[in-house]
């Protein structure tokens, strides 16, 4: 019988460990989907292969977190970034947060800049089991 979930949230996190971004190659059109999915993000077959992405892609928009949930430090960036490959991921940015406020005129440079993701734990808050394995997406 063949497995149904080819690539599961633990093994993207567990990919993500070792700054490795994994996803799932469509079989019937050819599209990644990232994160993993049961089924293609594109077209919705069931017929897919996992794959290791780049890592590399550029930022389509970001926010910058001043006011953080509890148990989190304040002052980071999430950003959205369009993987090479095609999918779009969310993640952390390592970049300085004062540069990237509103005030700062050139803060919109970030957008579309070029990035490569490794990852960074997060530590267990209230809200979770434990620590938390995210995308961190550095500049080239
Ligand atoms: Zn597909």
């Amino acid at each position: 019988m063949k497995e149904y979930y080819i690539l599961t949230a633990k093994d993207f996190y567990d990919g993500l460990k070792e700054d490795k971004i994994l996803g799932l190659r469509c079989k019937e059109c050819g599209q990644i989907t990232c994160p993993p999915l049961p089924t293609c993000q594109w077209c919705g077959s069931k017929d897919l292969e996992k794959t290791e992405l780049s890592g590399m892609g550029e930022i389509l928009t970001f926010t910058l977190i001043d006011v953080s949930p509890e148990g989190f430090e304040p002052h980071y960036i999430i950003c959205m970034v369009k993987l090479d490959e095609g999918p779009t991921i969310m993640g952390r940015l390592d970049y300085d947060a004062e540069k990237a406020t509103v005030k700062n005129e050139r803060s919109q440079e970030l957008i579309g800049m070029k990035v490569k993701a490794s990852h960074v734990v997060l530590p267990a808050d209230v809200y979770s089991g434990g620590e938390k394995i995210v995308p961190l997406f550095k500049a080239l």
